[in-house]
């Protein structure tokens, strides 16, 4: 979460007059981060950690319903109240904190991850399961924290607890009430302050998943409601056929995801470790789908990115360049002089994507933005400081506008500190407008504060964040204050412990292995922005194909990378044989190509050596159900970048690591004790099998072995006997799936844990 402020928000037509000045000292603020950190830190340590976000669920089996608690959000204070529970979080070292949603929780490590230290890998999984048993704890027996990315009946009639009516002038929402809302004033200030500058509600459209009794309408909107003027919006523009409509915050930001933050040594690691991490963002987004149902209909995709992007969607109709809706204003919420119009012919923006003249009161030129504040990054910051040098100016080839004021005010009155990638950077979400602002808090201590600058950074959610140090006073130690960090936030949430581990673990192994072993990931961020939008789709982890860099331009050799597959473990853990004979062949059978994994079935040999099959898949989960993709990769015209599955690209291939091996080979060479050469420290062993079983359950993800959590909860759906193929999930098909997600969260019933792990995984986790 970002800053909590305490005292009196500032309703939107107020706190839009403080807009240029939030700005101006933000600027002012991160200079002096900048000039605090950007040289006299040179040597952080690896540290991470990682953000799970939960659903209160109250589920009663006797009226076989499941609903979002709104009641129980008290368990959160008590959890931080020192004459409470603080206690348990204290003594289990973990931190719960306040979400968009007063259904939420959001729990993390109290401290970061010692990320040099291998067993702290393994403890993650630990700290999350403590979390979930400290909430329960304060919670009665009925009310489950869950972990669901969507909960499938939000915005449907009675879908909370206690009952509540969409009634709120917070949201106006024709289907959720403003009492799901957090209480803090700060987040009903958010919803009412979006929609207010914005002009409108926000509209997400999603479309209807397609079956034999779908009737593409969305008959869940009221045709005659008259409490709001906002409420004949669906019929002016707003709805579109075919999709299911949304109006509220809510919808996206009461989604929950898992993000993870790292540390890096320095400033020009973390530029690198960001830019690296970019093209990965939409291949986890797409392994981790897992939202397939919103208010109450099956969707045709399988992820909450976009509900999020437009859930907090502030732009005005001439920021978004389209026609307003008859009768509404072109302007929006925005603080300008109504006469201004945009000229007929002459229609352009310039360099910085300002519209001609038109500027709102305070002088701040009106733009075209073409995307949401909550969306994916726009420009790489460029590693050209670091040892790697990579970046061409070509990959940053979005068009991103810019506050142009912000862009020289940090290039040319501070190139030292802000080259002009970095100008570009924070110049580029410093086009927002802050969207809450305390009274208490307009005048700040430039030198000792940073609220300012933390309040645009902490509202452009982007799906990475690069996260500067905070300002300190003058005397303090900053060795023990967090450095650069980068936030990775594409995930989606899963439903057990083990996978969040397992993804937590993953993302910030390969951040230590990018950092180790330097791959060049770059490709032209407009690729990315493609490949965003295939993550989207159902079974994008297998129907898709996703640009990448050409798997031969990695600058890596990948006969350094042969033998760290996952049988690395296997031979490390039993025969203590992970030295080449011979020929470059491992003692016990396991020879260049990676033909044979030590202890796999054939199954599983299947599955991790898909990509040798021709299209890069195995003969997996999917089977059957697939259409062809095709099995030649697309190729750009410079052979830099191509098509690859997420298989090839997590599993690799005989002539290219992928991204496990790179993994397995950071565990091998880096966090292993110093000397073993196999292993006969049992807790060592505990802990790496462990390890290598997060491992497997991504490969098995990627290469289609075992189904997304999205593909399970759809294909639970589409065979229930309660579901009428009409793309509906009633109240009892949703309490239902929801009591199978609760009993795949708590281990519980072996066929049902074979169905959604797979055989081998399940073996692991119900004996271990
Ligand atoms: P936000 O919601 O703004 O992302 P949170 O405080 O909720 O921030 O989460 C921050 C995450 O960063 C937590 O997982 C925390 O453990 C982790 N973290 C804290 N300090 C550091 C650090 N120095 N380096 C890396 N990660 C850190
Ligand atoms: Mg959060
Ligand atoms: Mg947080
Ligand atoms: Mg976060």
């Amino acid at each position: 979460m970002g800053l909590l402020s305490l005292g009196t928000p500032l309703d939107w037509h107020e706190s839009r007059k403080h807009n240029e000045h939030v700005r101006k000292n933000g600027i002012i603020q991160l200079i002096n981060i900048f000039k605090q950190h950007s040289e006299s830190r040179t040597d952080d340590k690896f540290l991470w950690g990682d953000e799970v976000e939960y659903m209160l669920v109250d589920v009663n089996p006797n009226a076989k319903t499941a609903r979002l608690s709104i009641d129980k959000d008290y368990i959160l204070n008590d959890l931080n109240d020192p004459k409470k529970s603080l206690h348990k979080s204290e003594e289990n070292n973990i931190s719960f904190h306040p979400e968009y949603g007063r259904f939420m929780l959001e729990g993390t490590p109290a401290s970061p991850y010692d990320g040099t230290c291998l067993k702290d890998y393994a403890y993650v999984e630990q700290n999350m399961i403590l979390r979930r048993k400290v909430s329960e704890s304060e919670l009665p027996a009925h009310i489950k924290p869950l972990t669901l990315t969507a909960f499938p009946r939000m915005g449907c009639p009675n879908f909370t607890s206690p009952p509540a009516q969409p009634i709120g002038p917070a949201s106006q929402s024709l289907f959720l009430p403003d009492e799901i809302i957090n209480r803090h004033v700060r987040f009903p200030t958010l919803t009412a302050n979006i929609r207010k500058r914005r002009g409108a509600k926000v509209a997400i459209n999603l479309p209807m998943y397609p079956d034999i009794n779908t009737k593409l309408i969305d008959d869940s909107i009221p045709k005659d409601r008259d409490l709001f003027l906002s409420d004949k919006e669906p019929w002016l523009g707003a709805s579109k056929p075919g999709h299911v409509y949304m109006d509220s915050m809510g919808f996206g930001m009461g989604s929950s995801c898992l993000q993870i933050t790292m540390q890096a040594k320095d400033i020009n690691e973390a530029r690198y470790l960001y830019d690296s991490l970019a093209p990965i963002t939409p291949i986890m987004l797409s392994l981790s789908a897992a939202s397939p149902i919103f208010k109450g209909y099956l969707v045709n995709q399988d992820v909450r990115w976009n509900v999020v992007s437009g859930a907090v969607d502030d732009r005005t109709f001439i920021e978004r360049d389209v026609e307003p809706y008859t009768g509404y204003d072109l302007f929006g919420g925005m603080h300008v002089d109504k006469r201004q119009r945009l000229p007929n012919n002459t229609q352009y923006v310039n360099e910085f994507g300002d519209w001609c003249d038109l500027k709102t009161k305070d002088g701040k030129p009106i733009q075209k933005v073409p995307k949401s504040r909550y969306d994916s990054i726009d420009n790489y910051l460029n590693d050209h400081k670091y040892s790697t040098a990579y970046f061409k100016d070509e990959y940053n080839d979005i068009y991103a506008p810019l506050n142009e004021k912000v862009y020289h005010h940090l290039s040319k009155e501070n190139p030292k500190l802000f080259d002009k990638y970095l100008a570009n950077h924070f110049a580029h979400l410093f086009i927002r407008d802050p969207l809450v602002l305390f009274s208490e808090r307009i005048n700040q201590d430039n030198a000792t504060e940073n609220d300012h600058f933390e309040n645009i950074q902490s509202t452009n959610w982007q799906t990475l964040r690069f996260k500067p140090p905070a300002l300190y006073p003058e005397g303090t130690d900053l060795s023990k204050t967090p450095g650069w960090r980068v936030e990775f936030r594409p995930m989606e949430i899963q439903l057990t412990d083990f996978e969040n581990a397992a993804y937590s673990c993953f993302l910030s192994l390969l951040s230590k292995a990018i950092i180790r072993f330097k791959p060049n990931f770059y490709i032209p961020i407009s690729k990315i922005e493609k490949n965003m939008k295939l993550a989207h789709n159902v079974d994008s982890v297998l129907e898709e194909k996703f640009w990448f860099k050409s798997l031969d331009q990695w600058n890596l050799n990948h006969r350094e990378f042969i033998g760290y597959d996952l049988s690395w473990f296997d031979r490390f853990l039993n025969k203590g044989n992970d030295e080449l004979g011979f020929d470059e062949v491992y003692v016990n059978g396991y020879s260049l190509n990676g033909a044979l994994v030590n202890g796999e079935s054939e199954d599983d040999l299947a599955a991790l050596n898909g990509s040798l099959n021709g299209n890069g898949h195995p003969n997996g989960f999917y089977r059957g159900r697939r259409r062809t993709i095709d099995a030649v990769n697309d190729i750009d015209d410079q052979g830099i970048d191509e098509r690859y599955t997420v298989n090839e690209i997590i599993n690799g291939n005989d002539k290219f690591p992928g991204l496990i091996r790179l993994i397995v080979k950071v565990i091998a060479t880096d966090l292993l004790p110093t000397g073993s050469h196999h292993c006969e420290n049992k807790e060592l062993a505990k802990n790496l099998t462990r390890i290598k079983n997060y491992l497997v359950l991504i490969s098995n993800r990627a290469s289609g072995k075992i189904p997304t959590t999205a593909h399970w909860m759809r294909e639970y759906v589409l065979n229930s006997p309660l579901y009428k193929r009409d793309s509906k999930v009633s109240e009892a098909l949703n309490y239902a799936l929801v009591e199978k997600t609760i009993d795949i969260t708590d281990f519980k019933d072996k066929e049902l844990l074979t169905a959604f792990f797979g055989e081998t995984l399940t073996q692991y986790l119900t004996s271990n």
